[in-house]
């Protein structure tokens, strides 16, 4: 009998997307899908370290997991991947008993021997090597997504911002073959998923390795053109790196979504310099007015971090204002915590009172909700074109989809219509979706097998 694998994902797209692959590697390799972990011969959690709070989920889902197997019953083995496995490496066995199998982020090919070795020994496996390929196979990832697809453009990171472990947990920016990248996206969308998200993280950055001169600006171009496409997104781009070229392909170019998150982490200019985030706040003002300019009914998210070290008020009221003048359509936010080996965490003292965090990040988030209520009581009337990418848990009658500028709007429907497009008046609004009424429908593309 097959032996059964279940991948739990912590964290963001890239990390969704490297869980892709690794069920694609665990399949190959004669592995089937589980749908409980007491189902399961392993479970593997695919982690984040962005944030404390991450970390702490991991180690409590581990604890769960044991627990679930109940007396009598065979516990599942259990493999953490991902950048917590990075960053802890050897030292993830002493801080959850019950871990038996650790595999760093850029080992994730070396899953379904260590894998196969454990279960085979019962004795635990660990690698966290460097291996620095990013060359991904055609059909290595096993796409979970219907209408999406994810596609990896970069690996790791540069920059080392003061906050920021990615540089440590994922390696220095290693750039994939534009042929490699074009391929994959004529597969997806071969294979039904019409709408492509590059990723990377700093994903503005690229320079194609096989065709000197090719930015980032020319590869969406290259995505742009391939047939059968309807929408292209990407993420996360750096503010640093948005270029005029990059603006006028936001602009030009027909299926890219006119929605762009543009990560500012800060208002002050004092605090993103000792971010190290190499601009200040009017430069990035600067920016969004161009974005603005350049690219009609353009939407911005980005992500902002509250009481980073030495943050004094007049700092946070500089981040309150930034908001108010951009007028965002999202945020993610959060309060600083120190991430182990960081520039922050080695040379600046956590110094904002854990209760004045509490209230900076409260008083950011209401006048965001506030930002986005107003934004989206502005689309009640108009008609908006959605791509239908999910089905509401609740009732399977009501689906959800996203405009080109990543809004999401609720409305009545069958599941079959999940990956069409549906023109939907608005008839009300919320902080965080709109909800209407469908006009019209595009078909589907023939749908892909899950
Ligand atoms: S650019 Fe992004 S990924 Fe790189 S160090 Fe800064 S925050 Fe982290």
């Amino acid at each position: 009998m097959a032996k059964r694998y279940l991948i739990e994902t912590f964290g963001c797209q890239m990390n969704f997307h490297d869980s892709e692959r690794m069920a694609g590697l665990l399949e190959a390799a004669g592995y089937e899908p589980a749908l409980e972990p007491a189902d399961a011969d392993v479970v593997v959690l695919n982690t984040c370290t962005v944030r404390e709070k991450a970390d702490d989920k991991v180690l409590s889902r581990i604890g769960e997991i044991r627990s679930e197997a109940g007396p009598g019953g065979q516990a599942p083995l259990i493999a953490v991947a991902g950048c917590l496995a990075q960053q802890d490496g050897a030292a993830m066995f002493r801080r959850a008993r019950g871990v038996d199998v650790v595999v760093g982020t850029m080992a994730e090919r070396r899953l379904p021997l260590l894998v196969d070795e454990a279960l085979r020994t019962r004795s635990r496996q660990i690698d966290i090597n460097p291996y620095d390929d990013v060359s991904f196979p055609l059909g290595m990832a096993r796409r979970m997504d219907p209408v999406k697809a994810y596609v990896t453009i970069i690996e790791g990171c540069n920059d080392y911002c003061a906050f920021c472990v990615v540089p440590h947990t994922r390696g220095h920016e290693r750039m994939r073959p534009k042929g490699e990248i074009l391929e994959e996206v004529q597969e997806a969308v071969q294979s039904g998923r019409t709408e492509i998200h590059l990723l990377g993280q700093i994903v503005n950055h690229y320079q194609a390795p096989d065709d000197p001169g090719c930015d980032f600006a020319d590869l969406l171009a290259a995505v742009d053109a391939i047939p059968g496409i309807r929408r292209v997104r990407f993420a996360s781009p750096h503010p640093r790196h948005v270029t005029a070229r990059l603006i006028d392909a936001m602009r030009e170019l027909p299926h890219v979504c006119k929605h762009l998150h543009l990560p500012v982490q800060s208002g002050s200019t004092r605090v993103l310099s000792a971010m190290r985030r190499r601009h200040t706040r009017d430069e990035y003002l600067e920016l969004v007015r161009a974005v603005k300019a350049g690219v009609a009914g353009i939407q911005l998210s980005t992500d902002m971090i509250v009481g980073f070290p030495g943050e004094a008020d007049e700092d946070f009221a500089d981040t309150l204002s930034l908001v108010e003048a951009v007028g965002f359509h999202s945020m993610f936010s959060f309060k600083y915590s120190e991430r182990p080996g960081t520039l922050a965490a080695k040379r600046l003292p956590d110094d904002v009172p854990e209760g004045e965090k509490d209230r900076r990040l409260a008083a950011l988030q209401d006048l965001q909700k506030g930002i986005q209520t107003r934004l989206h009581e502005e689309a009640v009337g108009s008609t908006v074109e959605v791509l239908i990418d999910s089905v509401s848990r609740r009732r399977e009658t009501e689906l959800s989809g996203r405009t080109t500028g990543n809004t999401v709007v609720n409305f009545p429907g069958n599941q079959r219509e999940l990956g069409s497009f549906a023109m939907v008046e608005i008839e009300r609004a919320g902080a965080h979706s709109l909800w209407g009424r469908p006009r019209s429908l595009t078909a589907p593309r023939p749908g892909p097998t899950l």
